[in-house]
């Protein structure tokens, strides 16, 4: 059982960047060593044009650079830039650094755009998207790969830059401010490295007995060559699928797939291969993985609903075409650090975290036999371990980091409550009740100030550098909540329209109103998010108030708009959003993630429980005593731990809606309602995809809340709550590179968005 949750939690830690893994990057593309960028296919650019740009992005960057040219003293035998890789981002850097004067060479281990020439013979080249034009001096029009790579021969030659072929880059150090590079053949210094390497380069292995005969191949080149034999092609995805297609005219081909159906291909590939099933050009060998090759043939072990079976098939040529991996073992040798990577040592970090809450204990005096400078100096040695062991690359330093941050901030807030945490216990609201206001009010203006600063970034991220209203709208939305609803009125405006009068002289009298302020949270927190509507002897405008927006408002809001609440509206998605939008790619993905949503049920079946008691208990005295412990612990585990301390501390390591995703009723209540008027045909919320989709992922990566969109646009099906989880905050309809995706209007309609015919074979 133990085992199982532990597994469960590292599937669920490791998924936020498995299929999409990339090195972590900071602005300009520059990696965690300084003076060393990373861009194209290996930084996330899906397709050509886009990887061209990155190249002339950070190209023009570091020509910008005060220091952009390696000084006097440096400069013999030392160049300005040096690029690894001669791809399309490698290639398009370097040409806009030669025209900046930079002194610049390219390493390529193979041939000029090696990846380029490497696709099928006459394979159609896509210059998407069409929407971008190609930045910087390398040419890019749709084109058969041959006269694409022979017009970058052309640029090459024309501008005299500096490639040198069949040269890999093995080793790489910087030495007081200069990169020391080893390649097969010799060594270089440089001022900065770019490095383009891609990923194309290694393709993912099976790892199985024989796999490293001449007649298994990791890609196809030239289909056309092979005649009347038997084939093998491992794997479900496009390439496999289009492999299986062409060697299929002129072989008897069959496909082995370890999943139960082709979930990521295109529509039109899909209906192309049922076609060469129907005609039995394909045979497909479904939940089958292949455990050897042989000289004639392969052996597949199938698996027959729990019991395994093994058959040998015919093989005279094998293809594996299972996807590429990130080159983790050359990017880690070269001292380049990857995204969400779990390095460190968990109980280490625990212990300094105790210690550091334990020092300041003995500081306030908590155990007097203990001077109170040792309490400090033990706390301050604590907290400067886990810093240091964080900026060695401990991930878990800076959970405990953060837990530290959010623990103390949640275990100061709330006296008034009996929840001021221990070793806060008795002076943390004390010392923080400054300016004579409670620690309560300085929470909420930190609060409002987070979202502020790091919503500007985020405007600023998704709406104006992409040019996107929608974004810019979304986010002002946020804000605009944020400061009139979660701040201004219940801090300033509800004070003041009682003092003055603005609710009436009645209401205004009344102290059953005019002495609960924090009710006013609930003029747009909904129950059971915001969870003492109905309690405590509310009056009655609350209560009528609170009926209509639980019961009137969200139920229509979520038929035309889903969970757009959690993405538009709420402070609590609010704070994710914007604090947390850095993080959003480290979402959990997969199966197990999305299994995991159902603690929303629970958290949600809790609130009603405890409501119908608390409502109950006046009429039915015997339940009044377990309807207060059930609130008080609802209070404290739900509203302070929950909502508080652990998504907040997560939001570096899980993204930022954690506690929008697994734990908010109110986002499961809504979720019930829009997956509901899905299936009555009556929602008016979904995201529609075109035909445009090239499996770029980047839809996938950042939904925040861990939905593979990718599959769902390559099948071109809705994307809705009947079968997902999804808030609306459509970022993967911004981030989309083709401009697949679009929200619909609830019929399912595809946007018109059409594509060339030929766009389907990428
Ligand atoms: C089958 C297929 C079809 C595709 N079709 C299209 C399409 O039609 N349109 C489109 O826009 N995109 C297409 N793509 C995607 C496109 O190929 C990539 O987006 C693009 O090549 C990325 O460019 P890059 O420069 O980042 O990497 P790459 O083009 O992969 O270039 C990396 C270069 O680095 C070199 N290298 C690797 N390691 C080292 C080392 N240690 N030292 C020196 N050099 C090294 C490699 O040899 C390679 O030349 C396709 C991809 C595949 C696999
Ligand atoms: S699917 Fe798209 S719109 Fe929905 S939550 Fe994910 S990124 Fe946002
Ligand atoms: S829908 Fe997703 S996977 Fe497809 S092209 Fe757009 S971002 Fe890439």
């Amino acid at each position: 059982m133990l085992a199982k949750l532990r597994e469960s939690i590292n599937t669920i830690l490791a998924s936020g960047d498995m299929p999409t893994r990339r090195p972590a990057l900071k602005a300009h593309n520059e990696s965690n060593i300084p003076g060393l960028y990373i861009i194209g296919d290996l930084a996330g650019a899906p397709v050509i044009k886009l990887a061209m740009a990155q190249g002339f992005e950070v190209a023009q960057y570091i020509a910008s650079r005060p220091d952009a040219k390696a000084g006097p003293a440096t400069r013999d035998g030392v160049y300005d830039v040096l690029v690894v890789g001669a791809g399309a981002a490698g290639l398009n850097a370097a040409l806009a650094c030669h025209d900046r004067g930079l002194k610049v060479v390219v390493l390529e281990k193979g041939k000029l755009a090696n990846t380029i020439e490497d696709f099928p013979e006459n394979k159609w080249v896509y210059a998407e998207p069409d929407s971008n034009p190609p930045k910087g001096k390398l040419w890019l029009d749709g084109a058969r790969k041959e006269d694409l790579v022979k017009r970058w021969h052309d640029i090459v030659t024309e501008n005299k830059l500096e490639v040198r072929t069949e040269e890999g880059l093995k080793a790489l150090q910087k030495k007081d401010g200069i990169f020391h590079l080893t390649s097969d053949k010799s060594e270089y210094r440089a001022k900065r490295v770019i490095l383009a390497t891609g990923q194309r380069g290694n393709p993912r292995k099976l790892k199985v007995a024989g796999e490293e005969q001449e007649h298994v191949y990791h890609r196809l080149y030239s289909p056309r060559h092979y005649h009347n034999e038997d084939i093998l092609v491992v794997g479900g995805g496009n390439s496999a699928v289009e492999a299986a297609l062409v060697l299929s005219e002129q072989n008897r081909v069959r496909i082995s797939y370890r999943g139960s159906d082709f979930g990521r291909i295109f529509k039109d590939n899909e209906r192309l291969l049922n076609q060469a099933v129907a005609e039995k050009r394909i045979e497909l060998l479904f939940n089958s993985n292949v455990k050897e090759f042989g000289a004639k043939n392969a052996t597949v072990e199938i698996d027959r609903g729990g019991s395994q079976e093994r058959t040998t098939v015919p093989c005279d040529h094998a293809f594996v075409l299972v996807g590429a991996e990130l080159p983790v073992k050359f990017l880690k040798s070269l001292g380049i650090r990857l995204e969400n990577e779990w390095e460190g040592s968990l109980i280490r970090a625990v212990a300094l975290s105790f210690l550091t809450l334990l020092g300041l204990w003995l500081l306030k005096g908590g155990q007097t036999t203990v001077p109170p400078l040792a309490g400090g100096l033990l706390s301050l040695g604590a907290l400067a371990g886990l810093l240091a062991f964080g900026f060695r690359g401990d991930r878990y330093s800076w959970l405990g980091v953060s837990f530290l941050v959010w623990y103390a901030i949640y275990g100061i807030k709330s006296p008034g409550d009996g929840h001021e945490f221990w070793p806060f216990t008795g002076w943390g609201a004390k010392a923080l009740s400054i300016f004579g206001r409670p620690v309560s009010f300085w929470y909420t203006v930190m609060y409002t100030a987070l979202m502020t600063v790091f919503g500007v970034g985020a405007i600023k991220r998704w709406g104006l550098d992409r040019k996107d209203k929608f974004q810019i709208w979304r986010y002002a939305s946020l804000l605009g909540f944020q400061w009139i609803f979660f701040f201004l009125i219940p801090e300033f405006l509800f004070q003041w329209a009682v003092k003055y009068q603005w609710v009436g002289a009645k209401l205004a009298e009344d102290p059953n109103f005019s002495q609960q302020a924090w009710r006013s949270y609930g003029v747009v927190y909904a129950w059971p998010l915001f969870f003492y509507t109905f309690f405590y002897n509310p009056h009655k405008i609350w209560i009528i108030w609170g009926v209509l927006l639980t019961f009137v408002i969200i139920p229509v809001g979520a038929l035309f708009f889903g969970k757009r609440y959690c993405s538009w509206i709420c402070g609590c998605g609010g704070l994710a959003e914007t604090f947390g939008d850095r993080w959003r790619h480290l979402a959990p993905k997969g199966r197990t993630s999305i299994r995991w949503e159902w603690m929303n049920y629970v958290v949600l079946a809790l609130a009603v429980v405890i409501t119908v008691m608390m409502l109950a208990k006046d009429a039915w005295m015997v339940i009044a005593q377990p309807a207060e412990r059930g609130l008080y612990y609802y209070h404290l585990y739900i509203d302070i731990w929950l909502v508080g301390i652990l998504p907040v501390t997560l939001y570096p390591f899980l993204g930022g809606k954690v506690w929008c995703r697994y734990w908010c009723p109110l986002a499961k209540m809504m979720h019930m309602m829009s997956g509901l008027y899905t299936k009555l045909g009556i929602s008016r919320f979904e995201i529609v995809a075109n035909d445009k989709c090239i499996g770029c992922m980047e839809c996938s990566r950042n939904c925040q809340v861990g939905i593979d969109v990718m599959s769902l646009a390559l099948k071109q099906q809705p994307l809705n709550n009947a079968v997902s989880s999804c808030i609306g905050c459509g970022i993967c309809v911004t981030v989309c590179p083709m401009d697949t995706l679009d929200f619909g209007d609830g019929k399912g309609l595809v946007q018109i968005k059409t594509m060339k015919p030929e766009m389907a074979h990428v």
